[in-house]
């Protein structure tokens, strides 16, 4: 994670912040990215996606506010976006 804020400068860092949202019929929940496997072609009738997630944290300025997200699962969502998998 980032040691001097790239916007001010500062070194008054808030490391590995979780990153929470409200949804109207939830209470918080974490940010997240999906990338969902393809639908093959010939599958069998019950059939669900492989899914890989990647969670956020964050770190933030805490002179400026400036925040920068990082993946928690970045190699598998990679790979999984390389394959071809996609947001649904
Ligand atoms: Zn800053």
């Amino acid at each position: 994670m980032i040691q001097t804020c790239p916007s001010c400068g500062s070194t008054e860092i808030i490391p590995d912040q979780g990153i929470l949202a409200y949804q109207e019929d939830r209470d918080r929940c974490p940010v997240f990215a999906m990338l969902f496997e393809p639908t093959p072609e010939k599958h069998p009738l019950l059939w669900a996606p492989e899914v890989v997630r990647a969670d956020f944290r964050a770190a933030i300025c805490g002179v400026c506010g400036y925040a920068q997200l990082y993946a928690s699962n970045a190699p598998a969502l990679l790979q999984a976006y390389k394959s071809g998998w996609t947001i649904k």
